[in-house]
């Protein structure tokens, strides 16, 4: 069983009161937009969707809900943007913060154009890489449930239990909040900072608050005091108190998050006592997840290829992004090397699995029958059959000027493509060439050789039976099925290791000790040049 499906049964257990009632699963997830999402925020995306999915598959009612943060101060600035002029936005919810400008945007590596306010063209990227995987999403942005005093109860709670709340932090992570500190941060009156205030005291109606100066690095507040009702979005619980706020607002049943929040001592346990001990309501079912880490760094930058989302969406189709993210348990860390050759390897893995859920495989795998299934766009039905061009064989093709791709893959398959099928090759090869292109490594890339190179030395073994070869193929019709057969008679007759044999011939074409398979590799070739640079050899 895979692990979607064990956390499903899981769930499930937990669950079957509600589920017997015929209520509704909440699962939720979130993003502030204060830049562009981190590739890495994909693999949360990704395990809470593939639940939704399979809840949903069983009949389970539930919703995937992901929060859009727009709420949030600007507590840092990503690197392109200039820090003078943002100076004065620091320390403000984002929603108020302009839009980057045109200028900006492009220094962002992004090609949209300005939004309504800071974070809503974030909020758009993300919302389109999510649409290529689709997942059902809800989308849903925070401050309107500050704003229609869905939170008041919350904050009202948390206001009351102050030393309380305190005590979990110190208890917990052994951080020490001061005597005097409440869990709030109201939006100040005559800066618009957030993320500079201090409430100073609660009377149960109103709160007094001071925007300080220095109370944090990265902002300066404006020394307003004053004093005013802490709801309906006029002030914003901190982050780990609000996360428990949100868990019992919405309602949520099933939340994961990332390793670094879920150490021992970390943000998910805070979140968790403050959530039963305050709130009264229970920590969500956890699902933590490891870090995807992005290899060949500095050389995929170099390339252009930066850590967003969008930028690593935009290498994969959507069936590949989504398996790269499930492939593994979540509590695996997921290695992905734009430059190296995760991305071959990615497309191997998805064609090696749908040959288990296909039964083409001799002994089927269920779990790997299960996994082709579920990163598939539409687990309601199930995946059509057809034909695909391995990705070595499609980047060999799509580097030969000389060959056609559709005469290439019919002559592979053996037969006429269906719509479906060239649907699905000409989707393939325009990520394949895009890889070419940009990422990929020199050993996946192809020239054929004018002429046989002079420097090869070869065995008398292999000098022996490349003669008896070329003799061979002479008389063999030029096609690849025929050739391979040609070839492995050979080879059978010589009682020689494939690899001496195939090993030279690579050599001889393409000067390097590996390539696609040769019997239709040596038919994309003018049979008289293929047998003329043999016998040269
Ligand atoms: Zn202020």
């Amino acid at each position: 069983m895979i692990w979607a499906d064990r956390l499903r049964e899981e769930i499930k257990e937990r669950f079957k009161d509600e589920i017997a009632q015929g209520k509704e699963l909440v699962i939720r997830d979130e993003k502030t937009l204060s830049g562009r999402v981190h590739v890495g925020s994909l693999r949360g995306i990704v395990i809470h969707g593939v639940i939704a999915e399979i809840l949903q598959e069983e009949g389970i009612k539930c919703k995937f809900e992901f929060e859009l943060n727009e709420f949030d101060p600007m507590d840092g600035l990503p690197a392109t943007l200039d820090k003078k002029k943002y100076k004065e936005h620091m320390g403000k919810p984002l929603f108020t913060i302009p839009s980057p400008d045109e200028e900006e945007i492009k220094a962002l590596g992004m090609d949209t154009e300005p939004g309504e306010n800071f974070p809503s063209i974030f909020a758009e990227e993300i919302k389109g890489v999510v649409e290529k995987i689709n997942l059902p999403i809800e989308f849903y942005n925070l401050l309107p449930i500050y704003k229609d005093g869905r939170f008041n109860e919350c904050i009202k709670d948390a206001l009351e239990n102050a030393s309380a709340i305190r005590k979990i932090y110190k208890e917990v992570s052994g951080g020490e909040k001061p005597d005097d500190w409440y869990p709030l941060q109201v939006v100040c009156e005559k800066c618009g900072r957030t993320g500079t205030t201090k409430v100073t005291g609660w009377d149960g109606t109103n709160v007094t608050y001071r925007c300080e100066e220095d109370m944090v690095t990265w902002a300066k507040g404006c020394s307003h005091e004053g004093s005013m009702s802490p709801f309906d979005g006029n002030g914003k619980l901190p982050w780990k108190v609000e996360w428990a706020a949100k868990w019992k607002v919405l309602e949520v049943h099933i939340e994961g998050c990332g390793k670094d929040h879920s150490a021992a001592g970390g943000s998910r346990s805070i979140a968790k006592r403050i959530s039963e001990e305050i709130f009264d309501y229970p920590n969500p079912f956890d699902i933590p997840y490891e870090f995807l880490n992005l290899g060949g760094k500095k050389m995929s930058a170099s390339k252009g290829i930066g850590a967003s989302a969008k930028e690593v969406s935009d290498l994969l189709p959507g069936i590949i992004l989504k398996l790269l993210m499930m492939r593994l348990v979540p509590n695996r860390p997921i290695d992905f090397d734009p430059t190296g050759k995760t991305i071959p390897n990615l497309f191997d893995e998805y064609d090696r699995l749908s040959d288990h859920f296909f039964k083409r495989h001799r002994e089927p795998d269920e779990d790997f029958a299960r996994s082709f299934k579920l990163c598939q766009m539409d687990i309601s039905k199930d995946p059509e059959d057809i034909w695909q061009m391995r990705f070595s064989v499609l980047s060999f093709v799509l580097q030969m000027p000389h060959l056609n791709l559709l005469e290439e893959a019919e002559k592979l398959k053996g037969s006429k493509l269906t719509e479906e099928e060239k649907n699905a090759l000409e989707e393939r090869a325009s990520y394949v060439k895009a890889w070419i292109d940009t990422l990929a490594p020199e050993e996946y890339k192809f020239v054929i050789l004018e002429s046989t190179p002079n420097d090869l030395e070869f065995d008398e073994e292999q000098k022996i039976v490349l003669e008896k070869l070329s003799t061979a193929l002479e008389k063999a019709e030029w096609e690849g099925e025929e050739i391979h057969k040609t070839i492995h008679e050979v080879k059978t007759e010589a009682d020689i290791a494939p690899k001496k044999l195939f090993q030279p011939l690579y050599e001889i074409f393409l000067g390097r000790k590996s390539g696609p398979q040769i019997g239709w590799f040596l038919s994309t070739i003018e049979k008289e040049k293929a047998l003329e640079m043999i016998s040269s050899a």
